[in-house]
């Protein structure tokens, strides 16, 4: 007899309701309606049993392996968390969330965060830090969009020759200052998308800028430690950050989402290094699939 609740379908393989043959003790058999029933006219109904069974099958696997990566998230947070505080990180001491200097107003301490985010592209906080303070000794007065509009491009690009494409770098803080002194007063916009709209402004930056100068959390700001250490935990399983954020902000609660930033760099920059991480000491192993680790430490 049919299952309940399958939707007939009209491809093959098929299973017919009614079979005129039956197998009796290894013979078949023609089986005859008895008399005294009346007739009833059965319709064949196909089903594409194979099909449905193995989508089922498929989904259940997907969603457990899903859930059981993740089961133990928290646990591998707090762990995670506590190492953090016994050891300093380089985005501790030198990141763009302390390069802001506070003492000149709200407004200059966010444009500095946002200055000090786009020049972060492919720059390590150690070199990144010196680079901000150099130009920051060019405005005494606190760095503002009018500021850097009126410095010389060539002493900015000089100022940038020690972290690299001084040339881009230069042209997105000039073409954003632009803006924000056009746009917005001088100040930067309070939304990620927005900030987004604006030159060098990708969403790690965006979301770091929210998190940062905004107190807000809006986004997961996924860089290359948060993107690889998500996929060494099993948190997610993606290819690029950006499928890493969307991925993680579908499951993660959202008070995690500022701080999983800072948690997760500065444990990429001390033990869960891209090359030999250091799962021997680490504080998460016992729960950690090490995803994608073959050369670890183990
Ligand atoms: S066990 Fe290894 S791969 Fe896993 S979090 Fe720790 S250092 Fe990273």
């Amino acid at each position: 007899m049919p299952r309940p609740g399958l939707r007939p379908r009209s491809a093959a393989p098929v299973v017919e309701t009614v079979c005129p043959i039956a197998t009796v003790f290894g013979k078949q058999t023609k089986v005859r309606p008895t008399k005294k029933r009346p007739a009833v006219k059965h319709v064949p109904i196909r089903y594409d049993l194979q099909e449905i069974a193995l989508e089922t099958v498929k989904a259940e696997i997907k969603e457990e392996a899903s859930r059981s990566d993740k089961g133990e998230w928290q646990d591998v947070w707090t762990s995670i968390e506590a190492y953090r505080k016994r050891v300093e990180a380089p985005v501790d001491t030198c990141g763009c969330a302390v390069l802001g200097r506070k003492e000149f107003g709200d407004k200059v301490y966010r444009f500095e965060t946002l200055v000090s985010l786009i020049l972060s592209a492919q720059t390590p906080d150690l070199k990144l830090a010196p680079t901000m303070r150099l130009l920051q000794s060019h405005t005494p007065e606190g760095m503002t969009p009018n500021a850097l509009l009126a410095m010389d491009p060539e002493l900015i690009k000089s100022c940038l020759a020690t972290i690299g494409m001084q040339n881009q770098k230069t042209k997105s803080l000039l073409a954003t200052s632009r803006v924000l002194h056009e746009r917005y007063d001088g100040d930067i916009p309070p939304t990620w998308e927005e900030l987004l709209a604006l030159p060098g402004v990708g969403p790690k930056i965006a979301a770091l800028t929210m998190s940062i100068a905004w107190n807000k959390d809006v986004a997961i700001a996924v860089d290359t430690h948060v993107h690889r250490i998500s996929n060494r935990l099993g948190w997610v399983r993606t290819k690029n950050p950006e499928a890493t954020r969307q991925s993680l902000e579908r499951w993660l609660p959202k008070e995690y989402w500022g701080p999983i930033n800072p948690l997760l760099v500065g444990f990429g920059q001390t033990l869960c290094r891209a090359q030999k991480p250091g799962c021997a000491e680490c504080p998460a192993a016992m729960l950690c699939p090490k995803i994608g680790t073959k050369k670890a430490q183990h």
